[in-house]
């Protein structure tokens, strides 16, 4: 089994999205958010088949844990109240498409984080999507600020509410910033690799998980700009006189595949121990386009770990679906479930 364990709604029915700038707008504006639009399944069926769906297909990959649009969170945008209706909207929606294809999707959700309000306000809705729709993790914006960092680092106190609920519930979350507030960080070309490498560093700085030894992480992207430059954080760790990132880290933190040519991919195959490394190609998403270079979608990324010259079939399968398993503790009983409601619905 394939498993894309980063993949995002970025195909929404457009009334979707229109509903958040309308509520944007109004709270601007003082006048009455209107209600949530009508969102039929015909609507949803069509924005998977022609999107999603068509891609799982061409590419041989089976099923794609699933979330709202990473872009669309928008937690710098609105305050707390707000944000908390979004993100019910946008993990509803992504519910009905893991109810209309349960073959091809399981959810994870997003939070109604807001800045300078506490991540413990995110509790009941991380609670509500785990225990009632089946999401099996959540996407964790360490900066709801947009680019200004405002808060503290994803190691501090404040935090640790959240992360008590999701020991409690055993689900993982994938640290993923939203759009960028300035413009001299580009969403997905800069903002979000700063994130994913921020983030990295303030675990190496703290001791997280000497607090949270079952709490997991998956770094996307490739873990932005970490395994690149290995020996810069195995120095840091060593300069700080903490243990071997291996130990200190590893048993914790993961990275995606979402790293777009063969060379990037096959270093962060060298680098980072297979035991880490979740297969994601974060389709349909950042970068859209046919590399002329090799002819192929730049994000089809399957194509590089099947290309890498020296994984195991045991390593592959390790990438493509153990490990995803492994750290979304959830997911396999999950899959049980919904392929079990997918039989009744034939
Ligand atoms: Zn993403």
């Amino acid at each position: 089994m394939i498993i894309d364990c980063h993949g995002h709604y970025t195909t929404s029915p457009p009334q979707h999205e229109a509903w958040r700038a309308k509520q944007i707008a109004a709270l601007k504006d003082g006048t009455p958010v209107p209600p949530r639009p009508t969102i039929t399944d015909d609507e949803i069926r069509e924005s998977i088949e022609s999107g999603q769906r068509s891609i799982q297909r061409e590419r041989g990959t089976d099923l794609t844990i699933f979330s709202p649009r990473a872009a669309g969170m928008g937690h710098h945008q609105a305050g707390e109240a707000a944000n908390a209706l979004w993100s019910g909207a946008c993990n509803d929606l992504v519910h009905r498409v893991c109810s209309l294809f349960p073959q091809y999707f399981v959810g994870v959700c997003q939070l109604p984080q807001a800045p300078g309000v506490s991540p413990e306000n995110c509790i009941p809705e991380l609670q509500r999507c785990v225990e009632e729709l089946g999401f099996v993790g959540c996407n964790l914006n360490p900066d709801p600020s947009g680019g200004h960092w405002s808060g503290p680092p994803v190691t501090d106190r404040s935090w640790y509410p959240l992360y008590e609920a999701m020991v409690e519930l055993d689900v993982p979350a994938m640290i993923h910033v939203s759009s960028s507030c300035n413009p001299n960080f580009h969403a997905t070309g800069a903002h979000y690799l700063n994130g994913d490498t921020s983030v990295f560093m303030q675990l190496l700085q703290g001791d997280l998980f000497a607090d949270f030894p079952t709490l997991r992480f998956i770094i996307p992207h490739g873990g932005g700009a970490v395994p690149y430059h290995w020996g810069r954080y195995r120095g840091l760790a060593q300069d700080m006189k903490r243990p071997l990132l291996k130990d200190y880290l590893l048993k914790n933190v993961f990275f995606d595949t979402c790293v777009y040519h063969q060379p990037g991919s096959d270093l962060l195959a060298k680098v980072i121990p297979v035991e880490n490394i979740l297969f994601a190609s974060e389709t349909i998403g950042a970068v859209q386009g046919i590399d002329p270079e090799t002819g192929h979608y730049y994000d089809d990324t399957r194509r590089y770990i099947d290309a890498n010259e020296w994984l195991s079939d045991a390593d592959r399968q390790r990438i493509y679906e153990g490990n995803a398993r492994a750290v979304y503790n959830r997911l396999s009983a999950q899959i049980e479930r919904q392929t079990a409601l997918e039989g009744m619905t034939k």
